[in-house]
């Protein structure tokens, strides 16, 4: 991003530097009602794209509606593995919600164990269902999985085996797995997401596992409202805040933050917009 670009006068300019935030949550009550703010944040820090997240059906009107409403905003539709006591989406449901416009994948969906609260592994079958059910939608509709596991990452990679996963491929989210599961993840064509948990002190092993993943494989993101990254850990977190998790990423693999940003957003276009005219409609 930093080749000279000439504008219509003919005076040379250098390109900003951009950053896509790949897992957001603006409609949560954290962020609800603060939009204009975000969106002048996010100017302010050269973020300038962002994929808002759906984790309930009950969700989905309000989330397609960030969608929608502004040009440089996309979104999924799914349902998050913690979300209990909501509705059940079917494969039908799913498929159409992902031919409405602007709709560029599937979940987040995936498996979560550590909330399981004293559950048994069998207990969470549920979990397991409800994730089969985003496979083969993701699958029917061509579009891409976000993928949340937690606590449960054998299960999420079997489940994803068993079900043809690697056929709609997608991104494994704000990782925190092991460097197994992430070239397991990697083998099956999934992309990895870091998030500001990559800033934090103690992560030694999620920053040795990032330096170990491609970078044609590697997206960014801050799951904000929450894990907002150093130096604004245990704040709301927003997508204005991406680029910290940018430079730590450039900085375990010895690259600049340019090559980070722009490597990144490339991803995120080829992984989520496709490529070619049909991007336009989505
Ligand atoms: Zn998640
Ligand atoms: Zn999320």
């Amino acid at each position: 991003m930093t080749e000279a670009l000439f504008a219509d006068n003919g005076i040379p300019f250098q390109r900003l530097l951009m950053y896509v935030d790949s897992h957001c949550h603006l409609s949560f009550p954290e962020l609800q009602g603060r939009l204009g703010e975000i969106r002048a944040e996010m100017a302010a820090a050269e973020v300038d794209r962002a994929l808002c997240i759906c984790t309930t059906l009950e969700e989905f009107e309000a989330v397609h509606a960030l969608a929608t409403r502004f040009d440089n905003f996309w979104c999924s539709a799914g349902v998050h593995p913690d979300s209990e006591c909501v509705r059940e989406p079917s494969v039908d449901e799913l498929l159409a919600l992902a031919a409405r416009p602007r709709v560029v994948a599937i979940g987040e969906t995936g498996l979560d164990y550590y909330r399981s609260n004293g559950r048994s592994t069998a207990e969470m079958e549920w979990q397991r269902e409800r994730f089969r059910i985003h496979i083969r939608a993701a699958r029917a509709a061509r579009r891409p999985l976000v993928v949340h596991t937690r606590s449960a990452s054998t299960d999420t990679l079997d489940v994803l085996r068993e079900e043809g996963g690697d056929v709609a491929g997608g991104v494994f989210h704000c990782f925190t797995e092991t460097m197994a599961v992430a070239h397991a993840a990697l083998d099956l064509g999934f992309y990895i997401s870091f998030s500001g948990i990559l800033t934090f002190k103690t992560a030694h092993e999620l920053r040795e596992v990032a330096r170990s993943v491609p970078l044609d494989r590697c997206l960014i993101e801050t799951d904000s409202p929450y894990l907002a990254p150093m130096p604004y850990r245990g704040k709301v977190n927003t997508p204005a805040y991406v680029p910290w998790v940018a430079r730590q990423l450039a900085a375990v693999k010895g690259v600049s933050v340019e090559t980070v940003a722009e490597q990144t957003s490339r991803n995120f276009e080829r992984l989520f917009l496709g490529e070619g005219s049909e991007a336009d409609n989505r």
